[in-house]
C-alpha cells in the first residue's frame, strides 16, 4: 500500500489578539533548569525538545518552544493561548489519552511547554511503517478507536473541540496506548457559546459544517475520528483529492469509497460518522452501542487504557 504522498498540514490560523505573551506568569523555573537533549520536530510555530532537568536528569519532557517574534508575525497569538488554557485545563485531571501539560513558563525570546514526553512517535508513523505498510489489523484499529472514543467522551465533558484530529496529531506511549496532542486550533464551548466560527484544522479531516456553514461543534472531532478509522482501514484519508480544493469538493459531496474489502462492523462506524449532517451523525453514545464496540466494559478503564504492547 503506498503512504499518502504528504503529511495532513494544518490549515493557516490567522489571530492577533496578544494576552498570552503578557499574561504567561513569569516563574523561577528557566530554560537553563533543562538539558535539552535532541529536536523532535516542529510545528507552524513552535519546536519541541526531549529534554530533562538538570536536577532530576532520569525524568524526561517534551518541551515546546514558540518563539515570541515568530508567533506575533504570524498572528499566532490567539492559538497558542488556547493551547495554553485547554491543556491547563484538561491536565488537571490527568486523562491517559491526552498528552499532559506540567506548567508553561516564558523568557524573553521564547514561551515553553513542559509536556510529558510521549516516546514512540506518531500514530501516522505508525500507521505508515514497514510493519503496517497504511493498514492496521482489526485488533489494534480497535484498541485505537476505543481509547479515542473515551478521550472524546472525556474533551465533550470538559467542553472542548479539539477541531484538528488527524494521525498526526495522536501519539503513542511506551505501553501502546493512544494520546491526542497539538490543541493549537481546539476551541473551549459553554451555553452561550455551542458553536466555533474560525476556519481552522487539517483540509483532509475538516469537517463539511465547517467548510459550508463556517460553524462546528463537538460532532467536528467525530467526522475526523470517521476520516482516521477510514485510514486505518484504507491506507489514505477518504477525501484527499488533487489538491485541497478538490478535496473540499469531495467532503461536501460526501465522495469516499472503501476500495479495500473491511469488516462491516468496522464499516458501520465509518459510514455512520461519516455523515454531511452532524445532527445525524454517530454521537459517542451510538458508538458505545454499535456493534463492533457491544462487546467494550466502557466503565473499565483499566481494560480500556491497556496498550497494545502491554
Ligand atoms: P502544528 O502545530 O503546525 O499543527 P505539529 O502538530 O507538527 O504542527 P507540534 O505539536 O509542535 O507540531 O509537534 C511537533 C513534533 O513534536 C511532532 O512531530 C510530534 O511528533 C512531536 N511531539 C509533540 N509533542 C510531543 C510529546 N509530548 N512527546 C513526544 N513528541 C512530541
Amino acid at each position: 500500500l503506498p503512504a499518502p504522498p504528504f503529511k495532513a498540514q494544518t490549515m493557516a490560523r490567522p489571530s492577533n489578539n496578544n494576552s498570552v505573551l503578557s499574561n504567561t506568569v513569569p516563574s523561577k523555573v528557566t530554560p537553563q533548569d533543562f538539558v535539552f537533549i535532541q529536536e523532535l520536530g516542529h510545528g507552524s510555530y513552535s519546536t519541541v525538545y526531549k529534554a530533562t532537568m538538570k536536577n532530576n536528569p532520569r525524568q524526561f519532557y517534551a518541551i515546546k518552544v514558540c518563539s515570541k517574534t515568530h508567533i506575533i508575525k504570524e498572528k499566532k497569538i490567539k492559538y497558542v493561548t488556547i493551547e495554553k488554557n485547554a491543556l491547563t485545563l484538561l491536565s488537571q485531571f490527568k486523562h491517559p489519552g491526552i498528552v499532559n501539560l506540567h506548567y508553561t513558563f516564558h523568557d524573553q525570546s521564547n514561551l515553553y511547554f513542559v509536556l510529558d514526553y510521549i516516546p514512540n512517535g506518531e500514530v501516522f508513523h505508525f500507521l505508515y511503517s514497514q510493519k503496517n505498510n497504511g493498514v492496521l489489523p482489526d485488533n489494534i484499529c480497535k484498541k485505537f478507536v476505543i481509547q479515542l472514543i473515551d478521550s472524546l467522551d472525556f474533551l465533550r465533558r470538559n467542553k472542548i473541540v479539539h477541531r484538528d484530529l488527524k494521525p498526526e496529531n495522536l501519539l503513542l506511549n511506551d505501553q501502546g496506548r493512544v494520546l491526542i496532542t497539538d490543541f493549537g486550533a481546539a476551541s473551549a464551548l459553554n451555553e452561550d457559546r455551542d458553536q466555533c466560527e474560525s476556519f481552522v484544522g487539517t483540509s483532509d479531516y475538516v469537517s463539511p459544517e465547517l467548510l459550508l456553514h463556517n460553524k462546528c461543534s463537538y460532532p467536528a472531532d467525530l467526522w475526523a475520528l470517521g476520516c482516521i478509522i477510514y485510514q486505518f482501514k484504507q491506507g489514505a484519508p477518504p477525501f484527499r483529492g488533487a489538491n485541497e480544493m478538490g478535496t473540499f469538493e469531495n467532503i461536501i459531496n460526501l465522495k469516499y469509497q472503501h476500495k479495500k474489502p473491511i469488516n462491516p462492523d468496522i464499516q458501520e462506524i465509518i459510514d455512520g460518522l461519516l455523515v454531511l449532517d452532524p445532527t445525524k451523525r454517530m454521537c459517542i453514545n451510538d458508538l458505545k452501542r454499535c456493534k463492533w464496540l457491544r462487546d467494550i466494559d466502557w466503565n473499565n478503564k483499566q481494560l480500556i487504557w491497556r496498550g497494545i504492547w502491554e
